[in-house]
């Protein structure tokens, strides 16, 4: 006997869960988290930001004002400790967002609950067996779920990946830092400091009392909790005194292993989030990433559950999303390797800051980190086919409309804007068809000014699945892969 019965049931809900949750409600499909987390208050800060692309799908769904009015709009974005600017990218967030994990986390769950999806919040999934027609999930206060679909969205020590017995190969740590939030009572040496000993830093947190550290440790540390003994001793070891502190409210450790789920999705089963993809924290990627996979899992788990698609649509959801998160790890070893202090490596880094001071260099990494190049194959065409639609301002009907307001309730999009009229009929059902006038022009980031198409399909995730040259050749495969057959 189950207590409920969900479609969905989510572990975790953390930035991703709550994401992915949001998503599937907007889609209409009965879904549940399960949070071990009596409350949503984090430990410590974790991360700091929000790159463009994020902004961007939050926007796509009516909710990015809730995070840009809490935080501090910058540029964020950075290689090999090399600024990278994209104020003068096309896109109306042309930066980054300064913004707690905290915060978003508040955000994202005010959200969800405005959606009214339920959390149970306490109980850990303590394991799941899965069948031909759905999952049993076993909680840990012993009440049972079923489930169509069990999402792991449990962070880097999954246990939905680890019972699912996803491989999960990579590379063990090269470095780990202490990470703590205290009170001092001396003034410290803020700001960052690189030398043959590494990186480390003293930063002022929000309410401009405690203090940010983040130091790298000599010998190479995981699993255990740093004690504040051994905080003081780095402190004393790395600026010859501990500035008086005092009060940790929160002591820990990160390094930079870099691991990705070899599957993101196996049976019922799927990860994503830290749970599919860890690597260190710098670049500030893993948040961002794990909201993303979550954009572009939801719509698609959405239409296999009411049956409008095959399952076969969530093998395109690793075929994605597995990549993006191979190039998150490759990026962020790279980075570390660059961040090491010693004058080869500043030999090196200088390399860097010469290429990244050229514009190409700059727009090409610069779009790579704030996730604005990212591009799904879906074949040869036209350059917008897999990238992100622009959000421009049409003249429709109704007068003007931004594109991104027209995603707002995460469902696929015609936007028809030049002859021959397209039928599209059978799939009206799930595609809104939108009938508009565009006189401006058409510019990606990194490639430039493309030409303009005829129609464009657009999936609920924003990236373009078709593009019309005047005619509808290919727009029912695409409308068939994507949103399912066509109804009569
Ligand atoms: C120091 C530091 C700085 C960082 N800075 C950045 C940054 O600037 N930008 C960025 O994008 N990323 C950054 N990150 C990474 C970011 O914090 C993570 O990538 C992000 O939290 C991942 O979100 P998630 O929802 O996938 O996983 P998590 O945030 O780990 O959430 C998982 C959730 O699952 C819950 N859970 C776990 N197991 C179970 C279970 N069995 N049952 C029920 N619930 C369970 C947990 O309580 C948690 O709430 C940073 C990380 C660190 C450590």
């Amino acid at each position: 006997m189950h207590d409920e019965k969900h479609a969905v049931v989510i572990a975790g809900g953390g930035p991703t869960g709550l994401m992915l949750a949001g998503e599937l409600a907007l889609a209409r499909v009965d879904v549940a988290i399960v949070e071990r987390r009596e409350s949503q208050e984090l430990a410590g800060s974790r991360a700091g930001g929000l790159h463009a692309r994020t902004i961007e799908v939050l926007d796509q769904r009516g909710i990015a004002d809730r995070f840009l009015s809490q935080g501090q709009r910058a540029q964020i974005g950075a290689f090999a400790s090399v600024p990278l600017d994209i104020s003068d990218f096309p896109t109306r967030h042309n930066y980054g967002l300064a913004l707690w994990q905290n915060r978003i986390e508040h955000i994202l769950a005010d959200w969800v609950g405005e959606l009214s999806v339920p959390i149970h919040r306490g109980p850990e999934v303590a394991d799941f067996a899965q069948d031909d027609t759905g999952v049993d999930v076993e909680l840990s206060d012993g009440r049972s779920l079923r489930a169509s679909y069990l999402v792991g969205c449990d962070g880097g020590r999954s246990r939905i990946r680890k019972r699912a017995g996803i491989d999960f190969p990579g590379w063990d740590p090269s470095i780990s830092y202490m990470i703590a939030e205290v009170e001092m009572t001396e003034e410290p040496a803020w700001g960052v400091r690189s030398d043959a000993r590494g990186t480390y830093a003293l930063g002022k947190l929000d309410d401009g009392k405690r203090v940010r550290v983040v130091l790298r440790e000599e010998q190479v540390r995981q699993g255990d909790e740093p004690t504040l003994d051994e905080l003081r001793a780095a402190l004393i070891a790395l600026y010859g005194t501990d500035f008086g502190l005092h009060s940790a409210t929160w002591i820990s450790r990160f390094t930079d292993m870099a691991r990705q789920a070899a599957t993101y999705r196996k049976g019922r089963v799927l990860l994503a989030g830290d749970a599919a993809h860890v690597h260190s924290p710098m670049g500030g990627q893993g948040l961002n990433t794990g909201v993303q996979d979550a954009v572009n899992l939801g719509w698609k788990l959405a239409q296999v559950v009411h049956g409008t698609s095959p399952e076969s649509l969530l093998e395109t959801y690793h075929a994605e999303r597995h990549p993006i998160g191979a190039r998150v790890l490759k990026t962020t070893m790279a980075q570390t390797a660059l961040s090491r202090g010693d004058v080869r490596m500043d030999a090196v880094r200088e390399t860097m800051s010469e290429l990244m001071r050229m514009d190409e260099p700059r727009k090409r990494y610069a779009a790579m980190m704030s996730g604005l190049d990212i591009h799904y194959d879906l074949g040869a065409g036209h350059p917008l086919l897999g990238r992100r639609m622009p959000d421009l301002e049409l003249l429709t009907e109704r007068g003007p409309q931004r594109v991104f307001t027209l995603l707002h309730d995460a469902r696929p999009l015609l936007i028809h804007l030049d002859e021959p009229a397209l039928d599209i009929a059978p799939w009206a059902d799930r595609v809104r068809r939108i009938d508009a006038r565009y006189a401006g022009g058409w510019e990606l980031p990194v490639l430039g000014a493309v030409s303009a198409p005829a129609a464009v399909l657009i999936r609920p995730d924003g990236h373009v699945a078709w593009v019309g040259d005047g005619t509808d050749q290919g727009l029912h495969d695409a409308l068939t892969t994507w949103f399912g057959p066509a109804r009569a």
